[in-house]
């Protein structure tokens, strides 16, 4: 009795050892996916499936109640989509069916939706995915929600005439693209996004400018939408996009400050830094048409033309100049490198990419993650948007009415000339001697010149 019971067990086990062999081999198979991702846009849901292998797909919409059922065919999903974060989209429910030959993931939605799905190749840090586009109807545009600073500023709006001079912030990165990682887990996107916060609601405090964000949330914008959202949308006068910097050496340290090249990258690591940047769009993952195709040339010569880039370059060496108090600057230069930046590839707009630091150094890593430090990092770059308006007042704004009230100060920096500095302040060089008292061309660096009227 003993022994065929336990020949019995014998025979169950082998039952079970083989029923596991099928069901092995039938998993094996199938593509298992258990990572799935969501990042809410302000005007679109992008759900990502992270895939073992390319997986064949159907979406279809369904409408009575509005549904958007997604079946990936010879996949097994192993993620608990009920731990996504759909609460600010308009999907009401995820469900999941499993059927031995497919996955139907079924998106109930309370509005209805525009679909769209990408199947990307992969790309570092990410293997196949497969994207899937819910965009919201009845709403335009990719831009951040920008709350309207000049209702809570009275003091700004007492002055209705005066021009409040825009500032875009873009924080790098976002959504599938997360840029640097530093040793501790963190994730560039996550800390550009903070100090871009810190710098909007420090802007909007300022007397005479005002801050719009081009990314307000954990969702990609493409680079060239990046331009168009602060240039076209918002009339903004100066850009600034914010990064954190990595290398594959721990030590590598300090703060920089990039503009557009006309003439190829000043520096191998400044033609490297624009070609890592230059790939988010490829790494988030945009469709073809999002992609940039303005001419490099034409927009260049644009560039000139405005004097734009001149005007970069200034912006970069004052926000060089504050940050250098703040923090280390790398390599301790306070020079403005320049290579082929897309996202600063607009002739209209004063544009700089600031990189706050190395992600990648532990030390700068704890400071990056330190609010402290992050608000010293978006004051210093306050001050230099702050100086570059001073020295550049437009017609009709704050900055030039102060001009007119109390006249014009200026502290001279290395490399300054008298000519260079009535130049940019379109007064003659003997008006400055005149209001300085001085002679000649010989000025001192740190020397403070008063700037006469023009
Ligand atoms: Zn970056």
């Amino acid at each position: 009795m003993k022994k065929r019971s336990h020949n019995n067990n014998r025979i169950l086990a082998l039952f079970t050892l083989l029923a596991g062999f099928c069901w092995t081999g039938l998993a094996l198979a199938q593509a298992t996916i258990d990572s799935v991702r969501l990042h809410r846009a302000p005007d679109h849901t992008r759900i990502v499936f992270d895939l073992p292998s390319p997986v064949d797909h159907k979406l279809d919409k369904l409408a009575n109640p509005d549904r958007v059922v997604l079946d990936l065919l010879d996949a097994r999903l192993d993620f608990d989509v009920n731990s996504l974060d759909y609460a600010t989209s308009p999907i009401a429910n995820i469900r999941v069916g499993k059927h031995s030959d497919k996955t139907r993931v079924v998106f109930d939605m309370r509005d209805g939706v525009r679909t769209r799905t990408n199947l990307l190749k992969p790309i570092d840090p990410h293997g196949w995915r497969l994207v899937v586009d819910l965009f919201d109807k009845e709403l335009n545009g990719t831009t951040a929600s920008s709350t309207e600073p000049e209702a809570s500023k009275p003091q700004k709006t007492e002055q209705p005439k005066q021009r409040l001079m825009v500032v875009a912030i873009d924080p790098g990165h976002g959504g599938e693209d997360p840029g640097a990682r530093g040793p501790s887990g963190v994730y560039e996107k996550t800390l550009v996004l903070q100090i871009g916060k810190k710098l909007e609601k420090m802007i909007n405090d300022q007397a005479g400018m005002r801050a719009v964000m081009v990314r307000d949330g954990d969702y990609y914008v493409p680079l060239a939408e990046r331009r168009r959202i602060a240039r076209e949308k918002h009339g903004a006068d100066v850009f600034i996009s914010i990064h954190a910097d990595a290398f594959t050496d721990a030590r590598a340290k300090g703060a920089s400050v990039f503009a557009l090249s006309s003439s190829g990258a000043t520096s191998a690591r400044a033609r490297y830094l624009a070609k890592i940047a230059n790939e988010s769009d490829q790494v988030a993952g945009v469709y073809e048409e999002e992609k940039d195709d303005s001419s490099l040339l034409s927009v260049l010569a644009d560039l000139r033309m405005n004097g734009s880039m001149a005007g970069s370059l200034y912006l970069g060496r004052q926000v060089l100049e504050e940050m250098g108090k703040v923090t280390k600057l790398h390599g301790d230069r306070k020079r403005v490198e320049q290579a082929g930046f897309v996202v600063l590839k607009e002739p209209e707009m004063v544009s700089i990419l600031v990189e706050t630091g190395f992600i990648s150094n532990p030390t700068e890593e704890r400071n990056l993650r330190s609010p402290a430090h992050q608000a010293k990092l978006a004051r210093s770059i306050v001050n230099g948007v702050d100086a570059y308006f001073r020295s550049h007042p437009a017609p009709h704004s704050w900055y030039a009415a102060q001009r007119r009230q109390h006249g014009e100060q200026y502290r001279i920096q290395p490399g300054d000339t008298l000519s260079e500095i009535a130049r940019q302040y379109s007064v003659s060089e003997q008006a400055i001697r005149a209001a300085n008292n001085i002679s000649g061309d010989r000025i001192m660096v740190g020397q403070v010149l008063k700037i006469p009227s023009s």
